[in-house]
């Protein structure tokens, strides 16, 4: 299922298109919290009030590929993601924008971490065949993960689709934090990584940045997925990512295995899922990353 929204070419004639002729904004009230992006709730003079990211106009590419991920999300039926009002560029303030329902937050449902925890498991059980132009892993287009490229060249194996277009570019791109005896051991490491990553039973539709800044509160009181890099993968590698920086609850685990349990030997194949986000790390924030990636690749390859 895609959902189509509409792109323009001002803000102004956003507001107008989807609100009314005399809509306009009468307030914006700036919202922290997000990576990249400059966030806001807009208040508009027909009372309803919507979120808003925005970057450079350069960066439109990041709002066109967040579309397509949280469109592929809400196609699983599985899981809520924020519905999507439209996008666009603003020549005269020099942004592209991406407009969708705000979330006001509110009281979380009893069983919220059981009902995550079912949702995400039901999201990864979904069929994957619209997501992939040719094999089983990847996705239709290249996407971001944070302000990081990302690489979804579709394969028929997962191990090459990890090796390939996940840890090869993170390396490739971090090569001068790099001496020449830690790149021997990224060699080794690469060319042993099929024995370390093994095939999932089935493909997944992955969120694929699932820290806990990722989901918020929904309007239901559940919690909802937002600022994917979705691709098809190993439904593990989203769990190993929880586990990187922590916020999710126990119940949370035992829930989604009850619907999808764990394939054996998970514990050494997080280590390398997780040594992605790393290198990503370490290529936008600097050294301060250089330690940890190195203790990655050495517990991975003792
Ligand atoms: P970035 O792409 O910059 O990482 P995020 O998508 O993570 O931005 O969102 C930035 C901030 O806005 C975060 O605090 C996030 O919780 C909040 N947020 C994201 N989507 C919505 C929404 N639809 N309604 C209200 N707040 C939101």
């Amino acid at each position: 299922m895609k959902i189509h929204i509409n792109d323009y070419n001002s803000l102004d004639e956003a507001i107008r298109s989807e609100f009314g002729e005399s809509v306009t904004v009468e307030g914006r009230s700036y919202i922290g919290g997000g990576d990249i992006n400059d966030a806001a709730c807009l208040m508009l003079t027909n009372g309803e009030q919507v979120f808003i990211k925005s970057n450079k106009i350069s960066n439109k590419d990041f709002f066109d590929t967040e579309v397509s991920g949280l469109n592929a999300i809400a196609g699983t039926n599985t899981i809520t993601t924020p519905k999507l009002i439209c996008k666009g560029t603003d020549r005269e303030r020099g942004t592209s924008f991406l407009m969708m329902e705000l979330i006001r937050g509110g009281k979380k449902i009893k069983d919220y971490w059981e009902v995550f925890g079912r949702e995400l498991a039901a999201m990864h059980l979904a069929d994957t065949d619209d997501h992939v132009k040719s094999g089983k892993f990847g996705f239709a287009e290249n996407n971001y993960i944070g302000a990081g490229r990302q690489i979804n060249t579709c394969k028929e194996s997962w191990v090459d689709f990890f090796r390939e277009c996940r840890l090869e570019p993170q390396f490739k791109r971090a090569e001068r934090y790099f001496d020449s005896a830690f790149r021997k051991n990224i060699i080794i490491l690469m060319d042993n990584i099929d024995k370390i990553l093994t095939e999932p039973e089935k493909p997944s539709l992955l969120h694929g940045d699932l820290w806990s800044g990722n989901f918020i509160t929904g309007n239901d009181g559940k919690a909802w997925l937002i600022d994917p890099a979705v691709y098809v993968g190993h439904a593990e590698a989203d769990i190993a990512m929880t586990e990187l920086f922590g916020g999710f609850s126990g119940s949370f685990y035992s829930a989604y295995r009850e619907v999808n349990p764990t394939e054996e030997g998970y514990k050494r194949r997080k280590n390398i899922y997780n040594l992605y986000h790393m290198l990503n790390h370490l290529n936008l924030f600097g050294s301060g990353y250089l330690s940890t990636v190195r203790s990655m690749v050495y517990n991975a390859i003792r």
